[in-house]
């Protein structure tokens, strides 16, 4: 007979195994929409340094190829580019090396250049970027309805 935990998705723990607290308090507080405490832990998670994780794969695959001007250089390792040079361009249409810009956003989903982010695979990270965003949609509404009363 199959029980309602197993159907559920639960299983028993393997030997020496721990419960994934953490990953589901995250989701809890995702899904309360608690975004304070969630965007606490997401900054713990990384370890002091910088809390954002590395571009998603497709966005970072998706950046197109393109041809630079033999008069520029790369931001990450400042050499100029050559003829042979593969590079990228981010939307916010700056351009890197092919190698620098990948091995880059492994380590954070940003530009080198002007920190515009790309998207991440993070969903605890991509629920805190959503919620800012409505957040200043919302204030910004408010502000122009407050304009639009006062002045
Ligand atoms: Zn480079
Ligand atoms: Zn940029």
């Amino acid at each position: 007979m199959a029980d309602y935990f197993s159907e559920l998705g639960f299983r028993p723990l393997a030997e020496g195994e721990v419960p994934d607290h953490g990953a589901h308090l995250l989701r809890l507080l995702r899904d309360s929409g608690n975004f304070d405490l969630l965007q606490m832990f997401v900054e713990l998670r990384g370890e002091g340094g910088s809390s954002a994780p590395a571009a998603s794969k497709a966005a970072v695959q998706a950046l197109p190829l393109v041809q630079p001007l033999e008069n520029e250089n790369c931001a990450v390792c400042l050499k100029n580019y050559d003829e042979e040079s593969q590079c990228r361009m981010m939307p916010c249409k700056h351009k890197f090396h092919q190698e620098c810009i990948f091995t880059w956003l492994k380590q954070t989903n940003s530009c080198p250049i002007c920190r515009k982010e790309l998207p991440t695979d993070d969903l605890d990270y991509e629920a805190i970027r959503k919620h800012k965003e409505r957040e200043s949609e919302r204030n910004q509404q408010l502000e122009s309805l407050h304009n639009s009363m006062f002045s």
